[in-house]
């Protein structure tokens, strides 16, 4: 069994530092908010008072922060966590970040001698908990293989997907799939509405034909033909508009720094944002068919 350091306990890291401690590691973690760290505690984490003193000794170090800045911030500088690691600490950072700051990170961990992976995840917080979340790796092959048991504690679904920043590329292009998906689903409910036809018709053919994706089949934008979908209740999250919004921006980002032509990407952060500025960025991202129906974003 490991002893693991944890910086970031908050929706998604304080689940997975959970489960971390059900696997039988040794479990230290640190946050800037104090009701993360009590329910950390109550999970069986011991708590530290500051993101040095929560790796200090540790084998492995996980972070589960909100973007690049705060990834960065935390590993940099006289008060980071790599000034504080012995050399040879494998640093694993699952949060959702872009790829420049991965590799940056990365960077700086081999100039201390020390293995670092970026390993997004996806499967949500429902994933979180039950310890059955999609982990997308990026780093040597060395540092994949020692991560593994590790990440299998937390997630089903292990993919070492290339070198520094991959597992950012590959969550990045995933989600501008889904959140490009999302809409074109939405987007043919409302048409079919506006047509007389029903939804239940929409989707017994459109499921088992070429319309056929996880939009639809899983995530069904509205209420009835899935009933596991968020639309059944209220569009609770699920995967706020939010934090799609979030994803879709960093794709945008990549697509501008690397070249890449992406103009339904672009199109479908425009109408996330839309979403998001009318307030309704806590909603699920399969809201977005009300937007539409509503006429409210162009
Ligand atoms: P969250 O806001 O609930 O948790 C982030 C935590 O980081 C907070 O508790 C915050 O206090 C802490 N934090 C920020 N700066 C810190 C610092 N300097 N030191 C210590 N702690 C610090 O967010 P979340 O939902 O847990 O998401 C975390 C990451 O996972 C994000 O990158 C997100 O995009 C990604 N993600 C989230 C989901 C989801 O459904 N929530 C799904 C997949 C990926």
């Amino acid at each position: 069994m490991a002893t693991i350091g944890f910086i970031g306990l908050g929706n998604m890291g304080g689940p997975m530092a959970a489960n971390l401690v059900k696997a039988g590691h040794r479990v230290t973690g640190f946050d800037l908010v104090s009701a993360a760290l009590e329910a950390a505690e109550a999970a069986g984490v011991a708590i530290a008072a500051s993101p040095a003193e929560a790796v200090a000794g540790a084998e492995i170090v996980v972070t589960m922060l909100p973007s690049g800045k705060h990834v960065l911030g935390v590993y940099d500088g006289p008060q980071g966590i790599i000034a504080a690691v012995e050399p040879g600490t494998l640093l694993i950072d699952c949060s959702t970040i872009d790829v420049e700051s991965a590799r940056k990170a990365q960077a700086l961990a081999a100039a201390k001698g020390t293995d670092a992976l970026d390993a997004p995840v996806s499967g949500g917080v429902g994933g979180a908990s039950a310890g059955t979340l999609t982990f997308m790796v990026g780093g040597s092959t060395d540092a994949f293989a020692r991560a593994e048991a590790i990440l299998a504690a937390m997630g089903t679904k292990i993919v070492h997907c290339g070198d520094a920043g991959a597992g950012q590329a590959a969550k990045i292009c995933n989600n501008m799939i889904l959140g490009i998906s999302m809409i074109a689903v939405s987007e043919a409910f409302v048409l079919a509405e506006k047509l007389g036809l029903s939804q239940q018709a929409l989707f017994d053919v459109s499921s088992t034909s070429s319309g056929q994706c996880w939009s639809l089949t899983t995530y069904c934008p509205v209420p009835g033909p899935v009933p596991t979908s968020p639309a059944n209740r209220d569009y609770q999250p699920g995967f706020a508009a939010a934090l799609m919004l979030k994803d879709l921006t960093l794709s945008q980002d990549a697509a501008a720094s690397a070249g890449a032509t992406t103009p339904l990407g672009a199109a479908a952060t425009r109408l996330y944002a839309a979403m998001v500025d009318a307030e309704q960025g806590g909603v699920d991202f399969s809201g977005i068919v009300n937007h539409l129906r509503a006429g409210a974003i162009a």
